[in-house]
């Protein structure tokens, strides 16, 4: 019996998202009185046994390049197969897109019961009951597992990163590689750009830009604040940024320390993508506007005047600091 945590990689680097994930999985582990061990596919150029100090006593390594590149049929597969040679009773996923494809495939695999996106720790004094953020943000619901095993992605940025002291057992795993008839062939990445769903800040336009010709504005301040790039729905709509870049309801879900919104009204469906990041800044000429009520800072005036002040004003400082 054992608390499972699948550690996300990218480029043979574990992503920021899962030391949350693993500090997450390590405090269930004490809540149940087990232990907590990770589990890592592919081939990574970081030292695992330093993730003793997240609270892991051992981390499971399927180190076969094949495992390098997501696929989520074949990684499903081999985390189902790892959880039960391991004797898993809870596996722990981040919700972001590795997760979210990968935690519900694994859990019909160990006839689990699944809860994508908990946003808190398991109530385990009466059951096993996870809250998740329902409507969009604007309710709770409390879900009880209980099954056996149970499958749980919790959402980014939802829980601390706590660092102590140990060292963790690295143990090789052979698991036989399937060949699926659906086989990702290639993985094209946007390079030179923060990536959206990892990055602390985010700088985001909506229509009040007016145009694709106004983007130096959101762009420059978001180079001077090492910020990813993010807009509303009808921006990528009407393509004036990628697809990539539209957060909410119906495109990415973010929650960075600091979300700057530039020229956006702050409609609900806008919200359910953003309303987790950590302070809100708010930039409409509009005082009405809906997300002022969201916001912790909100400027009333003009994009085109606050938007330049504001990008000198970060140069300034970083000149200074
Ligand atoms: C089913 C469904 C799903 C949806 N999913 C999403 C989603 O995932 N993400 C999303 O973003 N939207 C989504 N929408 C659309 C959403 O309802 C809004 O229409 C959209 O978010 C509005 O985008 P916006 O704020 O950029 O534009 P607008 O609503 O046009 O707002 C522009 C804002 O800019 C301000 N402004 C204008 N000029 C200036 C200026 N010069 N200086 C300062 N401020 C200025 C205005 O005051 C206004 O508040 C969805 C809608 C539906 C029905």
């Amino acid at each position: 019996m054992s608390v499972l945590i699948f550690i996300d990689q990218t480029e043979g680097h574990i992503k920021k998202l899962s030391y949350e994930a693993l500090t997450y999985g390590a405090d269930v582990a004490k809540q149940l009185g087990t232990t907590a061990e990770g589990l890592l596919l592919g081939t990574v150029s970081d030292d695992l046994s330093t993730l003793g100090k997240y609270g892991l006593s051992k981390v499971h390594h399927v180190a076969n390049e094949t495992l390098n590149q997501v696929d989520s049929q074949v990684y499903a597969k081999v985390i189902a197969e790892a959880a039960k040679s391991i004797g898993a009773n809870v596996v722990v996923f981040t919700h972001n897109q590795t997760g979210k494809a990968v935690a519900p495939r694994v859990a019909a695999r160990l006839k689990a019961g699944f809860v994508g996106g908990a946003s808190a720790l398991p109530l385990t004094s009466n059951g096993f009951v996870v809250r998740k953020n329902v409507f969009s943000g604007k309710a709770f619901s409390n879900v009880n597992i209980t099954s056996e095993i149970k499958v749980i992605s919790m959402n980014p940025n939802s829980y601390h990163t706590t660092e102590g002291e140990g060292v963790a057992e690295v143990v090789q795993l052979n698991i036989p590689i399937d060949v699926f008839k659906v086989k990702v062939t290639a993985v094209n990445k946007v390079k030179g750009e923060v990536p959206l769903t990892e990055a602390e800040i985010v700088v985001s336009g909506g229509r009040g830009l007016k145009g694709p010709e106004n983007w130096s504005l959101v762009e420059n301040l978001a180079h001077e604040l090492h910020a990813a790039l993010a807009c509303s729905r009808p921006v990528a709509d009407a393509h004036w940024r990628p697809h990539h870049e539209h957060v909410g309801q119906t495109g990415i879900q973010i929650a960075p320390n600091l979300y700057i919104a530039i020229g956006i009204s702050g409609a609900i469906q806008h919200l359910a993508g953003v309303n987790r990041s950590k302070v809100i800044v708010v930039i409409n000429k509009d005082p009405e506007a809906p997300f002022f009520k969201a916001a912790d800072y909100g400027i009333v005036g003009d994009v085109f005047e606050i938007v330049p002040k504001l990008t000198e004003e970060v140069k300034k400082l970083k000149g200074s600091a």
